[in-house]
């Protein structure tokens, strides 16, 4: 079969690419096609957490993330042993968290309905650049193309095919989902008696004890050399009120004596009175962006995850859909000069907004995680609460509005 765009993977950053491409070049729409190896709603381990950025993106596609169940968490808290402080955003929630089979799928309908073909199930196995054209390898045919955006996520196919010898940043991240409220230890006989049926209900902890509109960071793993913080979200599954804790290492301090990623995760949880080995603890990598990656050879770019996401806090929703945005230009103009080398997409990446909160977060990444030095991470997260706000403010978010 032969197509003008196809893409690799149906996540954030191969739909907003096609629905990017629906936007500014709709006469390529029905040339577009997506193959995606998995089947929608499939399962995508993310803790779900959309900043505004994603938010604003989306509205400028005329989507509304409203329409899926999500959370939101009014306050995003960062905090170092237990001590830090608050993020808010005036008259707007500060994190959005939805669930990933529920998004992707949303994204995938709202793609089908602009008129783009998805191919679910059919697994990339290989890709070929040659003069004039793409070759892409599955098991259900092959197909030629006249680009390809690899947008196949942290482990992608095509990035491998394309830069098989490339370095690779990868951070190692666990998932954990817990529910919400616990129950307290068994009270006193007595109390048990006096309370039988009429206060049952007492014998609830609530809500664990941590805000159900809260967002948490905690920093107290960095100093034992893991590069990363960890997390705790409200979240919603099937209606229910859970929370997802999770646990991220950059990998920066990965030459030191590091403990393994349970025990930091399983220390924090037990805090809140929750016990780590009481629930399923899932692993998945996530490719970070650095400077030096490349991002595309003549006729493919890379996109999301598969070009690099965000080295400091290991967000990259937002990123994978502002990529699918640089992409669609890139392969418009493209197309209208008949030109498919792509010299110049990583300059057009790292010159727009993207590339700029990228940059920025890589640079921070690469300074608040090798000193990890109890003092200094106190003196981060506890005292320089004026300046964080400020850098994080000005460099760090409100890059959505800026993607140019
Ligand atoms: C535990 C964890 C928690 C996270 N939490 C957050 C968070 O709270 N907020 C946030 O912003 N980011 C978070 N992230 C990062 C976020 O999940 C990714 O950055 C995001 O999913 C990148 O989107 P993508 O479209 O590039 O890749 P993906 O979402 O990985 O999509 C890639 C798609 O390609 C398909 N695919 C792969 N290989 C092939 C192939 N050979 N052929 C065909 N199809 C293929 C896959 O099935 C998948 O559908 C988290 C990541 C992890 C691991």
């Amino acid at each position: 079969m032969d197509v003008d765009v196809l893409i690799t993977g149906g996540g954030p950053a191969g739909l907003s690419t096609a629905l990017h491409l629906n936007r500014i070049a709709p006469h390529l729409t029905p040339r577009i096609l997506i193959l995606e190896k998995a089947r929608y709603p499939r399962p995508k381990l993310c803790a779900g957490g959309l900043v505004l950025d994603a938010e604003i993106i989306l509205q400028r596609l005329g989507l509304d993330v409203r329409e899926i169940p999500h959370v939101d968490a009014q306050t995003i808290k960062f905090d170092f042993e237990g001590k830090g402080f608050n993020f808010r955003v005036p008259r707007k929630h500060a994190l959005r968290i939805i669930r990933r089979d529920e998004f992707d799928n949303w994204l995938a309908i709202k793609t089908r309905e602009a008129g783009i073909e998805i191919r679910e199930g059919v697994t990339v196995k290989n890709i070929l650049s040659q003069s004039g054209r793409v070759i892409v390898e599955t098991e259900q045919g092959t197909f030629h193309a006249q680009v390809v955006v690899g947008a196949d996520g942290s482990n992608g196919i095509t990035r491998r095919c394309i830069f098989p010898n490339a370095p690779v940043h990868t951070a190692r991240v666990l998932e954990v989902l817990a529910p919400s409220a616990l129950r307290a230890p068994p009270p006193n006989p007595t109390m048990n008696i006096l309370n039988a049926d009429s206060k049952f209900e007492l014998s609830y902890l609530g809500e664990a004890g941590r805000g159900s509109d809260v967002a948490y960071f905690e920093f107290s793993p960095v100093p034992n050399n893991i590069a990363g913080y960890v997390w705790d979200f409200p979240a919603q599954i099937n209606g229910k009120p859970m929370r997802c804790w999770g646990i991220y290492d950059t990998n920066i301090l990965a030459s030191e004596k590091r403990p393994q990623l349970k025990e930091p995760l399983a220390e924090e949880m037990s805090r809140f009175g929750y016990d780590l080995n009481d629930y399923e603890v899932k692993g998945y990598p996530i490719r970070w962006f650095s400077p030096e990656h490349l991002m595309s050879v003549p006729r493919v770019l890379l996109v999301g995850d598969a070009a690099g996401a965000d080295p400091l806090l290991g967000e990259g929703i937002s990123m994978a859909l502002g990529y699918g945005a640089l992409a669609a230009r890139e392969i418009s103009e493209s197309f209208q000069r008949g030109e498919f080398s792509f010299r110049g997409f990583k300059r057009r990446v790292v010159r727009s907004g993207l590339g700029q909160t990228l940059l920025v977060r890589w640079f921070i990444a690469h300074i608040i995680y090798p000193l990890k030095w109890r003092w200094f991470q106190i003196l981060t997260w506890r005292i320089s609460k004026p300046l964080v706000l400020l850098t994080a403010w000005m460099f760090v978010l409100n890059w959505g509005k800026r993607l140019k």
